[in-house]
């Protein structure tokens, strides 16, 4: 798994690990190599916007964002190009799942606020590995919403740069990104590359004090 420098609990899952949603064994082993529970909190992901607050394992319904503020309680996220982003304060984190639509609607943001309503103050945040501008190719209507945030793909037609677009709605935290590109990997999944139905797992983790 990809573990983000200076992270107390973030690991971004690639094809090596599997798709831990669906697989207990995989994610048993997945958590005793992170050394934490093999209980995950879950979403059933739907592009919106919608933040909840994991109080045990499990699936927590419609959402794409979840914050848990104790101990012992993975969150996760399933992608396969669209980003998914950590965010850590000192008493919780967040694990959001940010597509174009998500993002646009402001489901990072949303995350950022639920943490500060709480009295979570953000301190860092980890974009995980996602479609890039390199291979992201939308039509004008999609570019149309990502202003200043417009790109090229490799073939030289319209993309947009969603995980850069993301950062910027972290300004003031410290941004760790991985800039992989999970079309152009061949050790993620990328849906938009073969419409695998299997995804790389997000876990975010508060560790016990
Ligand atoms: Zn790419």
């Amino acid at each position: 798994m990809i573990r983000p420098p200076g992270f107390a609990g973030a690991a971004f899952g690639t094809k090596a690990s599997g798709d831990l949603r669906s697989s207990p064994v995989r994610r048993a082993a997945a958590a005793d190599e992170l050394g934490i529970p093999a209980d995950w909190a879950f979403v059933h992901q739907v592009h919106g916007t919608k933040v909840v607050e994991a109080i045990a394992p499990g699936q927590l319904g419609d959402a794409d964002a979840i914050v848990v503020a104790r101990s012992g309680i993975p969150i996760a996220v399933a992608t396969a190009d669209c980003v998914p982003v950590v965010i850590e304060a000192a008493t919780a984190v967040a694990v959001v799942h940010a597509g174009w639509r998500g993002a646009v609607a402001g489901v990072v943001t949303a995350a950022l606020d639920y943490m500060i309503a709480g009295g979570h103050e953000p301190r860092r945040a980890a974009i995980g590995p996602a479609i890039g501008p390199c291979c992201y190719e939308v039509g004008p209507e999609v570019a149309a919403q990502f202003p200043g945030h417009e790109a090229q793909t490799k073939w030289g037609s319209t993309s947009v740069d969603i995980p850069g677009y993301i950062e910027r709605q972290l300004a003031g935290l410290s941004v760790w990104r991985s800039n992989e590109c999970t079309y152009s990997s061949e050790r993620l999944y990328s849906w938009r590359r073969n419409g695998t139905k299997r995804r790389q797992v997000a876990v975010a983790w508060l560790p016990t004090v």
